[in-house]
């Protein structure tokens, strides 16, 4: 078969300690998964019913890049969060199938244009152009997890210009990752190469052109790039 224009280009992220790489599927996101957070944003934690998002595919920045400050805005926020691959998928899984799913971690930024998200919210549309836009997901390369021993007290956070911005531990999460992919499989059929964003903590701020980002999930991956 031929097509009529070149088809896209497979989005991909490096796995560390190996040549392979991880293609990727679809992004989901969740929102306020952090107590703090949520407060911080003037709104509260729905235990009960996770709130989600997406971005494209296309929108992943590997580890390294430059991320181009993005056209409309004047407010581009970082959110720092664990990243969770998927190996297989399914839906309407239990918590223990949802486990057994997961691949891979890392660590990424949830770049969200803060001011078309509040008008976003003023106007009850979509979150989509807050989001959704490009190169507004750089992901760190991916630890498998058969080597990765994470727990309540494994450390997430980010740097900006050296400073400390965010930081917390796993423990803090409303909804855990098996939680957050069992509620996203009521609501889609997850597959292999699906990534999730899972929450940012407290601290969100303002990125500016020529800040240089370090975020990390202690002991498993790391994220550098620059904003331009
Ligand atoms: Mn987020």
């Amino acid at each position: 078969m031929t097509y009529i224009i070149p088809p896209p280009i497979l989005p991909s992220l490096p796995i560390i300690g190996s040549d392979q790489r991880f293609p990727i599927r679809r992004v989901f996101c969740i929102g306020r998964n952090y107590a703090e957070h949520a407060r911080e944003m003037g709104a509260s934690v729905d235990t009960a019913a996770p709130m989600f998002f997406c971005k494209p595919a296309d929108a992943v920045v590997s580890d390294g890049a430059d991320v181009p400050y993005p056209q409309a805005t004047s407010d581009l926020h970082h959110e720092v969060e664990m990243v969770v691959a998927l190996g297989g998928g399914g839906h309407d899984l239990t918590p223990e199938q949802a486990s057994s799913l997961v691949w891979g971690y890392g660590v990424g930024l949830d770049l969200t244009r803060r001011d078309l998200q509040a008008q976003a919210k003023a106007k009850g549309h979509p979150w989509d152009v807050a989001k959704a836009f490009d190169h507004s997901a750089p992901v760190s390369a991916l630890r498998a997890a058969t080597e990765v021993a994470l727990d309540a007290s494994s450390v997430l956070r980010l740097s900006v210009n050296g400073e400390l911005r965010q930081q917390t531990t796993l423990g803090e999460m409303v909804h855990s990752v098996p939680q957050i992919i069992a509620a996203l499989s009521t609501l889609f059929e997850l597959k292999a190469g699906d990534l999730i964003f899972t929450g940012t903590p407290a601290g969100v701020a303002a990125l500016q052109r020529g800040d240089r980002f370090h975020a990390e999930l202690v002991g498993v991956a790391e994220l550098d790039g620059r904003i331009v």
